[in-house]
């Protein structure tokens, strides 16, 4: 699940270039200390952190254990396959409050990321998992009802966010994700109560998430551009006319994106550089507009349909 953690924030526009960094899961371990869940789970753990991670848990007073578990990204670097553990692989931690928890928490994400495990006990374990998180209950049902191969499918992301027409609501939908979990919708008063303690625990810290916190008061509408709910996902001051839509603020977040991670570093490139974009066939093309004419700054495809990128509009409820 995409959280605070890993948050690259590109502020572009040629005249205000910032890049901010928030390297921890700060939301969810701002929940896990007000008690809105038990664990953090953090995935995707780079071989060379986790000593650090776990470390820095038990300093607060937490406890921390790695699963057995190492991926590595396959050469294309679109997938994590399972891997021996190296320099290069991958792995989960489980952050737990107190003993009692962390024993069956550790036990049931084990099982949760076990291939041999039968479907049935594994839907229960993902219930389990879904609750020591503090996902709500009807959000966890929804979940678990959703086809398991939406993973990188726009139609999915589609289906699940676009589920109210209208208003959308940038608590839940936000890469910044004050709740980590998929909500079952917009709508759904236990993630919004989620979201909003969530965001009064991050204002309350307000120096070290200046960012975050002034990023919410800055933007009422933007765009989001997304290629999938996994792999790249940016926001948009946006100024649209017709295709074109001219920016004055691009923000690129990269979660614990699943795929083409150098592809994300060059489009953020090519976006801080530019002021608007045309997405088409399947790639976005952008254009540096300064001077009344469209100069092409550079395109990025999007590969097959299901990853093609798409734009959603959101406003702040
Ligand atoms: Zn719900």
């Amino acid at each position: 699940m995409i959280s605070l953690s890993n948050i690259h924030l590109y502020k572009g526009g040629a005249d205000r270039k910032i890049k901010t960094s928030l390297q921890i899961p700060a939301g969810s371990y701002f929940q896990l200390f007000a008690g809105l869940r038990e664990v953090v789970f953090l995935d995707d753990v780079p071989a060379s952190r986790v000593n650090n991670i776990i470390l820095h848990a038990e300093s607060l007073n937490l406890y921390a254990k790695a699963l057995p578990f190492n991926f590595k990204l396959n050469d294309t670097e679109e997938k994590f396959l399972p891997a021996s553990r190296s320099e290069e692989s991958f792995t989960s931690i489980v952050i737990s409050k107190d003993s009692e928890t962390s024993k069956r928490a550790n036990f049931v994400f084990e099982q949760v990321m076990a291939e041999d495990v039968p479907e049935a006990i594994r839907k229960e374990r993902c219930r389990e998992a879904g609750s020591f998180l503090g996902y709500p209950d009807c959000c966890i049902n929804s979940f678990l009802t959703m086809a398991a191969d939406f993973e990188g499918n726009t139609q999915a992301f589609h289906h699940i966010y676009n589920n109210t027409k209208g208003v959308c609501n940038l608590f839940l939908a936000s890469p910044f994700r004050l709740t980590e979990h998929i909500p079952c919708s917009y709508s759904c008063e236990k993630s919004i109560s989620i979201a909003r303690q969530t965001l009064s625990l991050v204002e309350n810290e307000k120096r070290s998430f200046g960012p975050f916190v002034d990023f919410f008061r800055e933007i009422d509408d933007l765009l989001c551009m997304s290629w999938s709910v996994w792999k790249f996902i940016a926001f948009v001051n946006p100024r649209k006319k017709e295709d074109v839509v001219e920016y004055d603020s691009f923000f690129i977040f990269e979660g614990p994106a699943k795929k083409s991670f150098l592809e994300m570093k060059r489009v953020a490139d090519i976006a801080k550089k530019s002021n608007a974009f045309i997405i088409k066939n399947g790639t976005v093309e952008f254009f540096n507009s300064r001077g009344g004419r469209l100069e092409t700054s550079g395109i990025a495809s999007a590969g097959s349909s299901a990853f093609a990128p798409g734009l959603f509009s959101w406003s702040r409820a």
